[in-house]
């Protein structure tokens, strides 16, 4: 039986991205979208938002509209994210949040809502991204101690911060596994004379350029050797995909606070 699915949000740029991806997902039934009130996308056929031909189902501005979905995708913002989170709660309804920039408290409260619904937490929704995470883990737990440790990441010329925040948890994951504290060790740039590179530092080097989806580079360096673990993103539908894949995961989930790691049974 295929899972029903719900976007809210579906007129954004991931939106429409996960409307195509629900349609060509053989196990998912897309139900329905959320647009806002004033969006001049309202009552609007959602293939044809996400330019891939009329499918039959119109946008919402109404939760209520949606009851039918057993999964709630939210790609929006933090403050819609969390109305969403208290409707969902109320509803008994799954949720992955794809939405980013929460505060620790923020997350808190969606921990707390937890405990009366299955919720993913999915900051990078990307496969690849998250497979990436466990193989750093492993590679410094191998070489971190010895070798020197970069990490590159390249984004298009209209990202607003540096470095992204997946290369920052690259660097809190490589950071961990090796039991130091990356606010002590991290490096954001090196300009003039900076003398000899300290053993234990984790360098970020950041390029922004055109129309670059994300890149990021892990460099672990030796004398004579250098690995190099490199996820390169080419466009944003394998965030849409992974959203999918959490998605199915979590319609058979208890309730209960996940992330990507638990969907890709990487814990
Ligand atoms: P966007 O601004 O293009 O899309 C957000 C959409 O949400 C807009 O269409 C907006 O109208 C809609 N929205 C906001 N409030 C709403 C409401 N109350 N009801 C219905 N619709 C509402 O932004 P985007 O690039 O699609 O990104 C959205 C979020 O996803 C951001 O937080 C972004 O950082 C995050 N993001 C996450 C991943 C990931 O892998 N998890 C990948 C890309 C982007």
């Amino acid at each position: 039986m295929k899972v029903k699915v719900a976007i809210l949000g579906c007129s954004g740029r991931m939106g429409r991205n996960l409307i195509q991806a629900a349609v060509e997902h053989q196990s998912i039934k897309l139900v329905g979208g959320s647009v806002r009130e004033s969006s001049s996308f309202v009552n609007f056929d959602l293939g044809e938002l996400a330019g891939i031909g009329a499918i039959g189902q119109k946008t919402s501005t109404q939760l209520n509209d949606l009851l039918d979905a057993d999964v709630f995708i939210d790609f929006t913002s933090i403050e819609t994210t969390l109305e969403n989170i208290n409707w969902c709660q109320q509803h008994n309804k799954a949720l992955v949040i794809g939405t980013t920039g929460f505060s620790a408290e923020q997350v808190k409260v969606i921990e707390q809502a937890s405990n009366n619904m299955p919720v993913i937490l999915a900051p990078n929704t990307s496969v690849g991204v998250n497979l990436m995470f466990k193989l750093l883990e492993i590679t410094a737990k191998a070489i971190g101690d010895y070798t020197d440790i970069e990490i590159f990441e390249a984004h298009h010329r209209f990202k607003k911060d540096a470095p992204s925040g997946t290369a920052v948890k690259m660097g809190q994951v490589i950071a961990d596994t090796l039991g130091r504290d990356l606010n002590k060790v991290a490096v954001y740039g090196r300009e003039g004379i900076t003398g000899e590179r300290k053993k234990e530092t984790i360098g970020f080097a950041t390029v922004r350029a055109g129309d670059i989806v994300g890149e990021h580079t892990a460099f672990f360096a030796d004398i004579g050797e250098r690995l190099e673990i490199t996820h390169r993103a080419s466009s944003r539908m394998t965030f849409a995909l992974g959203a999918m894949r959490a998605a199915f995961w979590l319609s058979e989930a208890d309730n209960g606070y996940y992330d990507m790691q638990d969907v890709l049974g990487l814990k």
